[in-house]
This record gives C-alpha cells, structure tokens and sequence, in this order.
C-alpha cells in the first residue's frame, strides 16, 4: 500500500494500493488496444471532449485544490490557482484538435504534403511538486494529438491524478484511453521507460532521474521530453526599481516554499545595491505567512517530507552566512523557515546545486559582463528574470543568458499559451503553448504523383 502523508500535519491522509510493473504492462496493454479507436474520434468530438473534462475539473475546482493542497502542503490559494490553470490547459488544447495543420510543399511531379500523426502510447512521469498542474501540461496536448496515456504520478502525490482520471471517464473518455498508475518511480516509471510498446517519455522531474531516463529511452528510440532541475538567476541592476525587484523576490524563490524547479534561487545584485536590497527584501520575508496551507492568509507551506527537509538544510550549516530568516509554527509538519544567504559565491554548494527549498543565495556583481558570466554559470538553463530600467540593456542581457524562460522586470514563468522549457541540463522540449504539441505528434510526408501511370 501507499499511505499518502499530509507534510503540515505528518498524518497519513490516504492509502491507496502500490501499482507495480504488473499493473504498468496492463495499463500499457489498455492503452495500446484503445488507441486505434481514439485516434480515429473525428477532431470535433476530441475537442469537445477535452472541454468536458476541463467544465468536469472546474466543477469540482475547491474539492481537488482542497486534496492538492493537503497532499502536497502548498497554500490553498496556490492550489486553486494551480488547479484553474488545469482547467485553462484543458480548453486551450481543446482547441488543437481541429488545428492539427500539415503542409503542401511544391515538388517536381505531384503533391506532397504532410501530416501530423499521433505518436502511439505516451507514458508520462510526474514529479510532486505541482502535481495536477504539471500532468495536465501533458495529458491535455496528449489527448488533443489522438494518443493514449499512462501516467505514473510521483508516489507522494498520487491523489489528484487520480481524481482527474475519475473527471475524464465521468466527462466520457473511452475506457484505456488514460491510465494512472500510482507506484514508485524505479519499479513503475522504470518499466514505463523500457517498455516496448510505449512510444514516447514525458518526464517531469530531477536532473538525476532525467538522466536515466534518456538512456533507458535509447534503448527502444523512445522519443524523450525531459523538463528537470533548475539553478535559476535573478539579475538585479543598480538602475532597476529596488523596491520592486525585492518585493518580487521571496515569491520567487519562497513560493512553493521553494519546491520550484523555475525558482530564482541566485539573486544576483550589482553590488552598489545589495544593502538597499537586502533591506527592503528582508521586510518582505518578515511579512511572508508560513502555516496551514488550508488557512487563506497562508503563503507558504512545509517541505514535502522529513527527508527532503534534511536535505534542504544541509544547505544551511552552521557558518552559512544567513542575512536573515523568516519564521515557521511550533508542532508537527515538515517546516522550514525562509532563509536568505548573503553574501555568497557563485562557486558555493548552495548557489551550484538546486536545493529545492526556501534557501536564496545573494550574489554580488560589479558590471552586466559579470553579470552575465555568473547567470551563466550553471549546468542548468529553465529560468530567470533581469531587472533594470534601461531597455537596451534588458534586451541586450536577456539574449545572452542561457536559459529557456525569463522576464524583465517580472518574475513570471508559467502560461498555457507560451512554451516552457530548458537550455542545458534543464531539458529538452517544450511544454504548453503551441510548440507542445510538436512533441506528441510525428511528421508523416505523403508524395502523391500526378504523372499519368505508364
Ligand atoms: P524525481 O526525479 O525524484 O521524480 C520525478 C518522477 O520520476 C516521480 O514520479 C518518480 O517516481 C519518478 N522516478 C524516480 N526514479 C525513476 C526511475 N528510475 N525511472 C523512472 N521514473 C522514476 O523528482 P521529484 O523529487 O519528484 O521532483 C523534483 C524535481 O523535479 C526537481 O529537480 C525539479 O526541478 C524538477 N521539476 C522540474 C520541472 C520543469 O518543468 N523543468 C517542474 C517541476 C519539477
């Protein structure tokens, strides 16, 4: 059995039976037989499938983002937010069906075009981060392309993939067609990867297990999308709006208490303004409101699991240089207070590894080349954000930093209608937007010949 823990309190909330490789080869054998008839549903029905799924997740929006937040320990009102964007993937791509576009390309002879088929059976892996949000970045463009799924959610978080299993054959998704198996990753997600019959990997998760993934997939030419880790960088100017930019800052790294692979967890400062910014950043994180993730007033959340928060903290020894920290509650629950670090080098533990918890790191820079150079620095690539008030600047900075996601003066990341994805050791592919959809569709060229036969 899996017994699901609620990190604020430690109790178990669930328990719900461990999937194993069995379950996983019956789920892809459901998949493989229910997908000729799926990818044959004309583009009209797909959508208005799709539709009915996302009215099915918005109509029961409060119960799911209640379970969500609960399982996963993030503040309520991050959950509903997480679980509208569910909604808004969900209606987005339910208008790709009908827009799957070829071409026609002219050629000596006849007619070439091309179509975009579906890939077959796509096995999805999930981390517990963002549980629902980053399955429906998947499941939605997977089902408008006409494949069949299984999904392996994280064994932590296995609550409300389920759930939208539950909406979808409620909204009338043939059975096979979605298939969650919840189970631990080197058993379930492991056969998923080497399975013959499956066509195609979306993995969310760590670097480490991304790894893995991609060589395991060589093994059958499996198509891999791999959205991993992240060590991103806040680059704050000695012209941009101080206020602003550490007003904007524990959110960025503080949300989710840290549990963020786009977390801006290198705040690069010129170092004229690191005390300006430290001071006003430092009222921010005494405001932050760390508890209940059910009560509304609620910010940020605990970690995961005990182990995480072990690991999250040896990121803070004893001689860390803390500039300050917020506060947690007394009791149970898996807590961790936000911590900033000042002044640190960019070749430190913390600043190198993703930490994936409340732990910021200021970095001073004396000149946008250095800025840039230590931006740079970093096997990773997901995200990030420049502040400055000079345009030039901004511009000039935000083509020369590697990365795949970043805002000027701004830390968002995210949207249903703009890919996202990594440079470097943070991925390969792009989620959301239109340039998803690439990645769960084949090219097939067809030449039809206009010569007379004989
Ligand atoms: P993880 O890599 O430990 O696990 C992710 C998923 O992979 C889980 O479902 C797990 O069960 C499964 N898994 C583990 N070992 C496996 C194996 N050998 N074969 C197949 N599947 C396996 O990651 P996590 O701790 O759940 O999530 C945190 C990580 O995810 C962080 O590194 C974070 O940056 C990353 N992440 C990236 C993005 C992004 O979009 N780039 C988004 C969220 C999280």
């Amino acid at each position: 059995m899996i017994s699901v823990v609620e990190p604020a309190t430690e109790q178990v909330m669930a328990e719900l039976p461990r999937a194993g490789v069995e379950e996983v080869d019956a789920a892809v054998a459901a998949a493989r037989a229910a997908f000729p008839a799926w990818r044959a549903v004309t583009p009209g029905d797909r959508a208005t499938l799709m539709r009915r799924i996302a009215d099915g997740v918005e109509a029961r929006l409060e119960e799911i983002a209640t379970l969500e937040a609960r399982n996963a320990g993030k503040p309520i009102s991050d959950a509903r937010g997480e679980i509208g964007m569910v909604v808004e993937t969900f209606r987005y791509y339910a208008g790709a069906p009908e827009r799957l576009l070829g071409h026609t390309i002219p050629v000596a002879g006849g007619v070439d075009f091309t179509f975009r088929e579906p890939m077959g059976v796509i096995g999805l892996i999930v981390p517990w981060n963002f549980p629902l949000a980053i399955t429906s970045w998947k499941v939605a463009p997977a089902l408008a392309a006409g494949n069949t799924i299984v999904l392996k959610p994280a064994e932590l978080t296995p609550l409300t993939a389920l759930e939208l299993e539950r909406v979808a054959l409620e909204a009338g998704l043939p059975e096979g067609v979605l298939n969650v198996v919840p189970g631990p990753g080197r058993t379930c997600g492991n056969r998923l990867v080497e399975h013959p019959d499956v066509n195609k990997i979306a993995f969310t998760g760590s670097t480490e297990v991304g790894r893995g993934i991609m060589a395991g997939a060589a093994q059958t030419i499996k198509r891999v999308t791999l959205e991993l880790g992240g060590k991103s960088a806040t680059v704050v100017f000695a012209d941009a709006d101080i206020e602003a930019a550490a007003a904007a800052a524990p959110a960025a790294v503080f949300g989710n208490a840290g549990q963020d692979c786009c977390a801006r967890s290198r705040i690069l400062v010129e170092r004229s303004r690191v005390d300006d910014f430290l001071a006003a950043m430092q009222s921010t994180v005494n405001d932050l409101k760390v508890g209940d993730p059910l009560d509304e007033a609620t910010q940020m959340g605990p970690l995961i699991s005990s182990s995480h928060r072990e690991t999250v903290a040896s990121f803070v020894p004893e001689d860390a240089p803390v500039a300050f920290r917020g506060s947690v509650p007394d009791g149970p629950g898996f807590w961790f207070a936000p911590t900033v670090l000042s002044p640190v080098s960019n070749d430190d533990r913390a600043a190198r590894e993703e930490i994936f918890g409340p732990v910021a790191c200021v970095i001073p820079f004396d000149d946008e080349a250095e800025a840039i150079r230590i931006a740079n620095d970093t096997e990773y690539g997901l995200s990030g954000s420049i502040w400055t008030g000079n345009g030039s600047r901004a511009l000039r900075v935000a083509r020369a930093i590697d990365t795949g996601v970043l805002s000027i003066n701004s830390n968002s990341s995210v949207r249903v209608t703009t890919p996202f994805g990594g440079f470097k050791q943070s991925g390969v592919g792009r989620e959301l937007g239109p340039d998803a959809l690439d990645h769960y569709t084949e090219v097939k060229n067809v030449f039809y010949s206009t010569e007379e036969e004989g």
